[in-house]
């Protein structure tokens, strides 16, 4: 594994760092051309300060040299790291910042690395909020593993230390996976293999998101907790892309989506909408016959659950909160659920991040959405 050093904003191959990932432990080895003793050994290992346990957590740590260890090009803050890692680095001050989600206190250790000798830190992280003790799980319902852009392929254990390392007690990891032959039994074969105690791995889809005549977004929901295969015995991930259209797809007329909520409802699962009041100007076209147009009003907007709530409500919940730059799609999503609220609608209100894994510029990062443990189950 390569790991790449980042200096000063821009990244440079400085060295060619070899990685062992082993027995939860990330060991990143000397860089080539440098002579063992002219560098610094560092012991790094992370507690949780209440159960003493190792935990998993992100680490950015900064060298004498002024350069930024990463490990994955997805994640560009720093590592992920299991909870225990060595290295040998330039001698000289180093600073450690070491993170895990936001209801953990972030620990910052300034090292003094002498040449020739290993440096042994310690660092205990303490919850800040009483939410977890009392009974409370934190999970994220939207995130992707491949989201179109695929300029970075992950894999499904990236993904589940992605998740441990923010704390997360459960991810759902939406289309399109990195995974040849896609099945629900293969998806849940392989976040099963990922998932631990205190961290649970599965896999869901953004499904309903529909198009109509493959121009004006209806909505798009995520789901969770669906079965694997459909009261009529047919496989609920073809079924869902079935019934739905994408984005410049003009030729499909997509299927209402209160009939994909009842799809989901009948093996299982809930649906809820996500960013239901994102909207932007920008560019828009050039694919399928559809002209390119350079600065054309844009949205996500969920146009079908005026509909679907009178009627139902078809669906289970609202996302209200996406990523925090992400400010006037969570203002106008808060507003819609109070809105609801007052008309008397009781409807739970959601997050989700909607990261992609496969894109640089939206990484997984930080936990969404606290939902009580009962209801997890
Ligand atoms: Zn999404």
């Amino acid at each position: 594994m390569t790991a790449e050093i980042i200096k000063s904003g821009t990244t440079q191959r400085v060295f060619l760092w070899q990685s062992l990932l082993a027995l939860n432990t990330l060991y990143l080895y000397p860089a080539i051309g440098e002579a063992p003793d002219s560098s610094a050994g560092l012991s790094l290992k992370v507690y949780d300060a209440s159960t003493g346990q190792i935990i998993p957590c992100s680490v950015a740590l900064r060298t004498s040299t002024g350069e930024l260890l990463t490990q994955n090009p997805g994640y560009t803050d720093g590592f992920r790291c299991p909870g225990e890692f060595q290295a040998a680095l330039p001698p000289g001050t180093t600073m450690v910042v070491v993170t895990r989600g936001f209801d953990y206190q972030a620990e910052t250790r300034k090292l003094d690395l002498a040449a020739g000798k290993t440096s042994e830190c310690e660092v205990r992280l303490a919850r800040v909020s009483p939410l977890s003790r009392e009974g409370w799980v934190c999970g994220d319902n939207h995130v992707h593993m491949k989201h179109g852009e695929a300029k970075i392929l992950q894999d499904f254990p990236f993904l589940g230390l992605s998740a441990r390392a923010e704390a997360l007690d459960y991810m759902s990891v939406a289309q399109a996976w990195n995974m040849d032959a896609v099945t629900p039994e293969s998806l849940t074969r392989a976040c099963a293999a990922v998932s631990t105690p205190d961290c649970m791995l599965h896999w869901n889809m953004e499904q309903p998101k529909n198009y109509w005549r493959g121009d004006a977004c209806v909505g798009h929901c995520w789901n969770l907790g669906m079965g694997n295969v459909t009261a009529d015995g047919k496989d609920p991930i073809g079924e869902l892309f079935a019934m739905n259209a994408a984005i410049y797809e003009k030729e499909k007329e997509p299927t209402p989506n209160f009939e994909s909520h009842a799809l989901i409802h009948s093996i299982g699962g809930i649906a809820a909408y996500t960013h239901p009041c994102r909207l932007w100007r920008g560019a828009w076209g050039g694919h399928n016959g559809f002209p390119f147009e350079t600065d054309r009003f844009e949205s996500n907007m969920a146009q079908e659950l005026p509909f679907d709530t009178v009627v139902g409500p078809t669906y289970d919940s609202i996302d209200i909160m996406m990523q925090t730059k992400e400010r006037l799609v969570n203002q106008l999503g808060e507003q819609l659920w109070f809105m609801l609220l007052n008309q008397g609608y009781r409807m739970p209100a959601t997050a989700s991040t909607d990261a992609t894994f496969d894109n640089r510029a939206a990484p997984c990062r930080a936990p969404c959405g606290s939902i009580p443990r009962s209801k997890a189950s």
